[in-house]
């Protein structure tokens, strides 16, 4: 058989609980056809993996990446780790939406992260979905909406109660 990618010889801990065991890895396209023995075809790209486990990639399943996601698409940190999902969001804030209303006070607020990191407009969850996309983010991203966001976006930084419904963008 065929195929794009062989990884051989690595430790596979294939996530289903079973012990690590020796084998090759079969790729062709973006999906995994084969494990076993497996012999190279010609134009396989080979990569030699004894001594290294060959698993699935982890899910970071608590991180803030949406953050910086839009300066670090390739995500070298994370994927130089093995994690190849993020769940962002959950902290209760998020990059987006943030209502022009409201772009000033929400960029003051959070000074402390890295320069460059926030949305310079005001974006939507949609619009800052798609700009990730067209990034090319490395990582799968399993993005929440931030509650703080959602409460701004619908009330700005008042201290009443959101109840009759105003959007502020
Ligand atoms: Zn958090």
């Amino acid at each position: 058989m065929e195929y794009d990618i062989l990884i051989q010889g690595g430790t596979i801990v294939d996530g289903t609980g079973q012990a690590g065991f020796t084998g090759d890895v079969g790729i062709l396209g973006e999906k995994i056809v084969r494990i076993g023995r497996l012999e190279p075809g010609e134009g396989t790209n080979v990569i030699q993996a004894q001594g290294m486990v060959v698993c699935p990639g982890f899910i970071d399943a608590h991180c803030h990446t949406d953050v910086y996601a839009a300066d670090c698409p390739d995500a070298a940190g994370k994927i130089m780790q093995g994690v190849t999902t993020d769940v962002c969001g959950l902290c209760g804030d998020s990059p987006a939406p943030v209502g022009e209303g409201n772009l000033r006070e929400y960029i003051r607020r959070r000074e402390y992260k890295l320069p460059g990191s926030e949305p310079a407009e005001a974006c939507t969850f949609g619009e800052y979905r798609d700009r990730m996309n067209r990034l090319g983010n490395t990582t799968n991203m399993a993005l929440f909406t931030g509650n703080a966001n959602l409460r701004v976006h619908g009330v700005g930084y008042e201290n009443r109660a959101a109840s009759d419904g105003r959007w502020n963008r």
